[in-house]
């Protein structure tokens, strides 16, 4: 009798944002005049910039001139936009060769994939809150136990980020393998300090583990001085994979683009005790499970490291930090007390009056019309807490500031 993967079962019900849409869509259905408002999920609204579409456009049409015509490419990447991502890193003063470089076609499958390249028996830390796709791939693989008292999962470590600590993730009090870690953050909107990351290098450095680092957000980082790539700190190339997408980095959620780093020099044991490079197991798991992104998208993405292209998308990530702005400082005038939105594209407020962040959810969705995300769903820790996104056009950004305030 086959038998089914019973971690799945462990795994539980009611993800986040289907619960959401699923309250929005009872709301609508009973409200069927409410203008609802949605600062939920982090997706981007603006359309592709013209230097891109450009780029796709031509390399759509390559593809139709048999001279041009083009079938498997390199599953890592085409040599082009590796050497744009080479050259961009290095541009950030950060040391990545190009043959380093996996592209892909999201930054959500490849920080869900990377786990399969270490054994089972790592102990996993992550952040609580967290972004919840580290932690469900782990149940998957069987790397942890059972959900437990609020929601945690058995032999996981969770690192509490709050506003106590900064939103700056501890280290763990005993010793891990790998952790995740996301900075600027999803969903606190917290950047690491560069001190932290240089203490999280050692940790790495000095209990052989590895760091895997969602830089999702790095170029939402207005800051001068705050550190976009784990590769600016000194050893990082020792013990970090980082992970970077051009999905909201350039609009490209909808035509998926990203890339991974696997430092050459990165290694870690094998069960004799040896030591193995990490960059040529994930090349076997890439070669063999994945034929790579398209031509015409990588054209695209290509022609996101362009002159041209980085102006068109400065402009945007500028207009979604305008709208940041005027969340986090219209709340603040309010009343509220928010976190983030200085370094990235989400607001992290403390939910008033002691309601739980579900009830607030109702409450603003009720009250206001205006959909957000509820701190719980991605972790205990985040329990208390709301996330706004900035994703979102300007006017409609500012009514719910608007609608908000009234509440
Ligand atoms: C949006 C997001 C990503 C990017 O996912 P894609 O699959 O590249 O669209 C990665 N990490 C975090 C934390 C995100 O919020």
């Amino acid at each position: 009798m086959a038998k089914i993967n019973s971690n799945y079962q462990k795994l539980q019900a009611g993800y986040l944002f289907p619960e959401i849409g699923r309250r929005v869509r009872a709301f609508a259905a009973e409200n069927p005049t409410a203008k609802i408002l949605r600062l939920g999920i982090g997706d981007v609204v603006l359309p592709l910039p013209e230097p891109i579409i450009s780029a796709l456009k031509t390399a759509a049409d390559e593809m139709s001139q048999k001279e041009s015509f083009k079938g498997y490419g390199p599953e890592q990447g085409y040599d082009f936009l590796l050497q744009a991502v080479a050259a961009h890193y290095q541009s950030q003063g950060a040391n990545v060769e190009a043959d380093e470089v996996f592209i892909s076609d999201g930054s959500k499958c490849d920080t869900a994939n990377i786990q399969e390249i270490f054994a089972t028996d790592n102990i996993i830390a992550v952040t609580d809150p967290v972004y919840p796709v580290y932690v469900d791939t782990n149940v998957m693989a069987g790397r942890t136990g059972a959900a437990e008292n609020l929601g945690r999962y058995g032999k996981l470590v969770y690192l509490p980020t709050t506003a106590e600590n900064g939103f700056d993730p501890p280290l763990p009090e005993g010793k891990v393998d790998i952790v995740y870690l996301c900075s600027p953050n999803n969903p606190t909107g917290a950047v690491m300090p560069r001190s932290s990351l240089e203490k999280w290098v050692r940790y790495a450095q000095a209990n052989e583990a590895v760091i895997l680092f969602d830089a999702a957000y790095e170029a939402f980082i207005r800051e001068p001085g705050q550190v976009h790539s784990i590769y600016e700190i000194e050893g990082a190339r020792d013990v970090a994979i980082e992970f970077r997408s051009l999905s909201k980095t350039a609009g490209f959620t909808g035509i998926r683009c990203a890339y991974t780093v696997v430092p050459k020099s990165l290694k870690a044991h094998n069960d004799k005790g040896e030591l193995v490079a990490v960059h040529g197991l994930w090349l076997r798991r890439q070669t063999t499970k994945f034929n790579g992104v398209s031509y015409p998208i990588q054209k695209a993405a290509e022609a996101v490291f362009s002159p041209e292209g980085k102006k068109a998308v400065e402009d945007n990530i500028a207009y979604y930090m305008e709208n940041a702005r005027i969340i986090r400082e219209g709340l603040a005038a309010a009343g509220f007390t928010v976190y983030g939105g200085v370094n990235a594209p989400y607001i992290w407020l403390k939910v008033p009056g002691g309601l739980t962040s579900w009830d607030f959810f109702d409450k603003l969705l009720r009250e206001a019309n205006v959909v957000g995300t509820p701190g719980a769903g991605f972790g205990s820790c985040g329990e208390g807490y709301f996330r706004l996104s900035a994703f979102g056009f300007r006017e409609n950004v500012e009514e719910a500031v608007r609608r908000i305030k009234e509440v």
